[in-house]
């Protein structure tokens, strides 16, 4: 079973992330074992969980307290739930999870991988909205 890494354990995609975007000082994602992974992850309850499950959802007290706070904080700043993702991974797997991810979040303007983070593209710093 090789998890892909570019998905961080509590079902974040790490491609979508504005750390993993940054041009200047990428962040490698959650998982990677090399490169400088961005403290703001580094530090993140999840990260920092010692349950170490290659997902959350693999783990006996899912959906946990700190989970349920940061899809919470995710919901509301960011419109992702990140217990939907799992949700998703886990039933469909994180091929078709990237998949969908990537038809979701592509910049309908520059063809370009959007960030959850901005409510724009970072690339052609448009308003999504149409
Ligand atoms: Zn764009």
């Amino acid at each position: 079973m090789g998890t892909i890494t570019t998905i961080a354990p509590c079902g974040i995609n790490c491609t979508l992330c504005h750390a993993f975007q940054d041009v200047k000082k990428k962040c490698p994602g959650c998982r990677s074992t090399t490169g400088i992974i961005r403290k703001s992850c580094l530090n993140c309850a999840i990260s920092n969980c010692d349950k170490k499950e290659d997902y959350c959802f693999e783990c006996m007290e899912y959906p946990c307290k700190r989970l349920k706070y940061l899809d919470k904080q995710y919901r509301l700043k960011y419109k992702m739930s990140i217990l939907e993702n799992l949700d998703y991974i886990r039933q469909k797997g994180e091929e078709a999870f990237i998949i969908s991810q990537n038809k979701k979040y592509t910049c309908p303007d520059c063809g370009k991988l959007r960030t959850v983070h901005y409510d724009y593209c970072i690339y052609c710093k448009q308003e999504k909205k149409k």
